[in-house]
């Protein structure tokens, strides 16, 4: 028996059962992929679900609206996945009749498809040759072959790359795929990996050598930069004043207020300039106070934020300039919005 044929009957036997491994259909392993990046199986389950109900095939996701699928998404973090899940879909219904590229280099062309999830889909759903590499299999790998080559490094990952085409099951690539991103999820894990039960461990060379703890090798990545976001929440009698982020960065797409960033400790009447120079229409009625400070975390951002209430007349009905938006109370909860923003709205009385 080699490698692979080792993987595959321990997979048979020790799978989790999980619903995108029961299709075939191209459109469901692609969203269950999309969905499982940098997200737990536990939480990414929930959100597979409902993305199915609510959008169980190709053409309910193309003609929904954009907001209700970020709505859809919200909690689930890295939004650029769910616009580009949208963009995607649409393009596959308008451009390819609906169609799924069935080939990997044409399934590599959609956005947001990067080689692992080219790979996975064209193993998943059309058995075709394409070995998956993503963080558990790089370890795995780094293991069994005793890498000393930093996984995350391009020479690295250059070998990674071709270690796992090797060791690819010619007439199983599905199942191998799976197996072996199932021994890194349940047996071959970060911390204390279970090499008493592993089925390839006879393979092992880190094992063999006393090296395991030792890999994989990393390079460090730089740390996370400081950002510092001021938010100005307008509230009036009838509701409060959101801003839509139009443009680029990692909440395009999303609801949040009028801000000021990486100003420290900026004065009231800087504020309230910054809100007059939006909104030179709304009537403001009281100075700032600092409702809510939180620490969060993206993958390179370390975010110290800030939410500041202002009070101003009612503006219901007209007009805001500079994509804002007036927002009634009980409107609010179905509005997509960041993390960050709805760590903050749970604090407020608006949610309930
Ligand atoms: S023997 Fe241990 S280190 Fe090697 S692949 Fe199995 S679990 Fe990982």
């Amino acid at each position: 028996m080699n490698v692979s044929d080792d993987l595959i009957s321990w997979y048979m036997d020790h799978k989790r059962s999980l619903p995108w491994r029961e299709t075939r259909d191209p459109y469901r392993i692609w969203l269950s992929e999309i969905i499982l990046q940098q997200t737990r199986v536990e939480q990414g389950m929930m959100y597979y679900l409902r993305f199915v109900n609510t959008y169980p095939n190709i053409g309910f996701l193309a003609r929904a609206k954009e907001e209700d699928v970020m709505k859809n998404w919200q909690g689930l973090g890295y939004y650029s996945r769910a616009r580009n899940l949208f963009a995607t879909a649409k393009y596959i219904y308008h451009d390819l009749g609906g169609e799924f590229p069935r080939s990997y280099d044409n399934l590599l062309k959609l956005k947001g498809v990067g080689p692992y999830t080219a790979a996975a889909i064209a193993s998943f759903a059309y058995k075709l040759p394409h070995a998956v590499v993503d963080g558990n299999v790089a370890r795995v790998l780094s293991r069994l072959f005793d890498l000393e080559l930093p996984i995350n490094s391009a020479e690295g990952k250059k070998l990674l790359d071709s270690l796992a085409a090797e060791l690819l099951h010619p007439e199983h690539p599905d199942l191998h795929n799976q197996a072996i991103m199932e021994l890194g999820a349940l047996v071959c894990t970060p911390q204390s990996p279970g090499c008493g039960k592993c089925p390839v461990r006879m393979h092992c060379m880190a094992q063999q050598r006393g090296t395991v703890t030792m890999r994989p090798q990393k390079v460090k990545k730089s740390k996370a930069k400081a950002w510092s976001i001021h938010y100005m929440v307008l509230e009036s009698e009838e509701g409060v004043i959101f801003r839509f982020r139009k443009k680029g960065g990692v909440w395009k797409g999303l609801f949040d207020f009028i801000s000021l960033e990486d100003v420290s400790e900026p004065s009231a009447e800087m504020m309230l300039e910054t809100v007059k120079g939006v909104l030179p229409q709304v009537e403001i009625k009281s100075a700032p106070r600092q409702v809510y400070a939180t620490r969060h975390l993206l993958t390179h951002r370390k975010i110290e934020a800030e939410f500041w209430h202002i009070s101003v007349t009612s503006v219901n009905g007209g007009a805001l300039s500079g994509d804002c938006r007036f927002v009634p109370f009980e409107d609010i909860k179905a509005l997509p919005v960041s993390r960050l923003v709805h760590k903050y709205l749970e604090k407020t009385p608006w949610l309930e």
